[in-house]
């Protein structure tokens, strides 16, 4: 009986270790793990993005248990909404930045549950196991020439996520005039929406609904903002500034 659990304890770890390198494979093309696609190459649905690390891999900064329920439930709660809204409304070949840029047609079942998918992939993607790495090269000095320094950016986007109300997110985004902002969305509102004031190509998301820090921080948002910066993938930030810097 014990040996059957643990050839089937290693399969799981094999089967979820394979599971990992696809997606680390995928890493140049990331917006495709949003979609299914037929024979002829077509868009034909959403897909739910791997975890691009274990549940544990954030720790001490955001624990396991949190990082378990807030991917497994909550995140996956939006794809699966809305793939059922987007067949109500027609929008299974179309992708997450065509339907944003005119959320407003939309019901509100679309709006929260695309934005909800995509928001939260970002998320993840911009966090990694701590190394207390910065933001180095290009982005480097457009941070400094845009906010001071890299602890001036700190305080003005830490106070993005510290002050908004109620649920929402806080972003370091790339503006029209190619300008760096900070900004902060409610609900699963993103700043690719038609129906946002402050527009651009988001480069860095921070989720500040209670569901992901209450666990561990209880009311302590601001601890939570602060762990943050223990874990942010300055990496994956580069890679997303230069794209946006090339459209
Ligand atoms: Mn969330």
């Amino acid at each position: 009986m014990k040996k059957s659990i643990a050839i089937f304890g290693f399969a799981a770890l094999m089967f979820s270790a394979a599971i990992q390198v696809s997606y680390a494979q995928k890493a140049g093309t990331k917006t495709q793990a949003f979609y299914t696609y037929g024979a002829d190459g077509k868009r034909t649905g959403f897909a739910f993005p791997a975890l691009p690390y274990a549940y544990n891999a954030l720790q001490p900064a955001i624990d396991s248990l949190t990082v378990s329920i807030h991917y497994d439930k909550h995140h996956r709660g939006y794809f699966t909404k809305l793939v059922v809204a987007a067949k109500e409304n027609n929008l299974e070949g179309k992708s997450l930045e065509e339907i944003f840029a005119s959320v407003s047609k939309y019901p509100e079942a679309v709006r929260n549950n695309a934005g909800g998918l995509y928001n939260h992939t970002l998320y993840w993607e911009n966090m990694a196991p701590p190394k207390g790495s910065k933001p180095s090269g290009k982005l480097a000095e457009a941070i400094n020439k845009r906010f001071g320094s890299y602890d001036k950016f700190r305080e003005q986007f830490g106070n993005a996520a510290k002050t908004k109300f109620g649920s929402g997110w806080a972003w370091l985004i790339l503006d029209k005039n190619k300008e760096l902002q900070v900004t902060s969305t409610s609900n699963q509102d993103n700043p690719l929406m038609d129906v946002v004031d402050q527009k651009g190509a988001p480069l860095l998301a921070l989720d500040v609904w209670e569901h992901a820090y209450y666990l561990k921080y209880q009311n302590k948002r601001a601890d939570y903002v602060e762990a943050f910066w223990t874990i942010v993938n300055w990496d994956e930030v580069a890679r997303r500034y230069a794209e946006a810097l090339g459209k």
